[in-house]
């Protein structure tokens, strides 16, 4: 499924199957999972995408082959996850301090080269994400983006007993799940009035669900937002005990308006999350080892991506979209 131009639809092509470069393998798409992301290069909010661009950064597939260099971390065979940082320059000062997150020349799945919206890809070895048995194909694909992603801006919310979640989707489903096993209080903040999502969040041991307009029951030590609202920074600020911080975890919003002082004083602060690195990816999925993440999802059918993507547009789903190659490949490939 490819993307030609910002706010088209994603056209089916049939291309050949590439050939693994040094260090690269060939991988056969099992399923990836629909991020917020995706949209955002689709509908053309972020810049610059590689066109023509085969989205798609959560990623579960099996090797097929390896190129030339790799050092046989994934036999042909294994099971292998992709996620949005394919590859950084491994010499900028960022990648030097082990900030490859912030690389200056980094490549990311999806965006800058070609994504999981596909029969098969490419992955760089080394960037590749062994991903725990106890989850399937489908249950797993989240885990790469909504999981990591998500993990990423909860470790930056440091030990917060008390955890508001601003945006109930697909990283705020995994990252609450996590977050009450580590034995944190979860504050869910959905939309007004959403009260399917404030059922479910409160099905995942969420203590108090409710609306994004008003405080909760009691102050916050932490707040991270998911949604791509920049009025709910201000918000979140605003729901925050002393010291508290608040956590944005996505990679675009809308403009965050003006606030008085106030909000910020008492040593409150606001952040960003941006990527993850490799330490993320690796610190993550040993915490979904050991904890039973369940994974809301719906399956999609590869060609009806952009059906998903309209779905993830109009707050249709609860969880992820997850696509799913269903024709096999071309004779001769397993
Ligand atoms: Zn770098
Ligand atoms: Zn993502």
């Amino acid at each position: 499924m490819v993307l030609h131009g910002p706010g088209r639809p994603l056209a089916v092509e049939t291309r050949p199957i590439p050939v693994p470069g040094p260090r690269q393998l060939l991988v056969k798409v099992a399923a990836c999972a629909v991020c917020l992301t995706d949209l955002h290069i689709v509908d053309g909010d972020l810049e610059h995408p590689a066109l023509p661009l085969v989205p798609g950064h959560e990623v579960v597939g099996r090797v097929q082959s390896a190129g030339p260099g790799t050092e046989g971390r994934f036999p042909a065979g294994d099971r292998v996850g992709a996620a949005w940082l394919g590859r950084t320059c491994g010499q900028c000062r960022f990648c030097a301090a082990g900030r490859e997150n912030l690389c200056d020349d980094a490549v990311f799945t999806g965006y800058t080269a070609d994504g999981g919206y596909a029969g098969y890809m490419l992955v760089d070895e080394r960037f590749a994400v062994r991903i725990p048995d106890r989850y399937g194909d489908a249950e797993a694909a989240p885990l790469l983006c909504a999981g990591l992603i998500g993990y990423r801006s909860l470790v930056m919310a440091g030990d917060a007993g008390r955890l508001g979640i601003y945006g109930f989707g697909a990283a705020a489903h995994i990252v609450a799940q996590v977050a009450v096993a580590e034995g944190r209080r979860v504050y869910a903040f959905t939309r007004p009035g959403d009260a399917d999502g404030q059922a479910f969040a409160r099905s995942l041991g969420c203590v108090w669900a409710g609306g994004s307009d008003r405080p909760g029951p009691e102050p916050l030590d932490a707040a991270i937002v998911f949604a791509p609202v920049g009025a709910l920074a201000p918000a979140a600020l605003s729901a925050l005990d002393k010291g508290g911080i608040v956590v944005c975890g996505g990679i675009h919003m809308s403009d965050i308006p003006t606030f008085p002082y106030r909000l910020l004083w008492g040593e409150r602060r606001i952040a960003s999350v941006a990527n993850l690195t490799r330490s993320d990816a690796a610190a993550f999925m040993d915490a979904a080892a050991r904890i039973d993440i369940r994974t809301s999802i719906e399956c999609f059918d590869l060609a009806e991506a952009d059906t998903a993507l309209e779905n993830l547009r109009r707050g249709r789903l609860q969880g992820a979209a997850v696509l799913v190659p269903r024709r096999s490949g071309p004779p001769g490939l397993p």
